[in-house]
């Protein structure tokens, strides 16, 4: 089970965005790297298609995040709103997401 989830609060513990808190847009386990929502945004020029149909793809400059290396974000408890680290309890046989600087269960 990981430690953060879509739709959870992070924020970020080093680099050029450190201290910046999103929304996990997307998680990607397998690379160990999450999307966070407006963080970490990186512009990219897009060319407009040659010749063709009408493109639907939009042109000019788009802008979208970058993965963000798992182990350089740290989840944001919804009760204490402290960057923690997590720990992990069993509730009967569900593992139950515990933060380790107030205690509570974070869901
Ligand atoms: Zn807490």
């Amino acid at each position: 089970m990981a430690n953060i989830k879509k739709g959870d609060t992070v924020e970020v513990i080093t680099g050029v965005h450190k201290g910046e808190r999103g929304e996990v847009k997307r998680v990607d386990g397998k690379d160990g790297r999450v999307v966070v929502h407006n963080v970490n945004m990186v512009k990219k020029h897009q060319k407009p298609m040659q010749g063709g149909r009408a493109s639907r793809t939009q042109v000019g400059i788009i802008e979208f995040e970058a993965p963000i290396n798992l182990s350089n974000v740290l989840l944001v408890c919804p009760k204490c709103s402290e960057a923690v680290r997590v720990g992990f309890r069993l509730d009967g046989s569900e593992k139950v997401r515990v933060c380790k600087n107030c205690g509570e269960d974070i869901k």
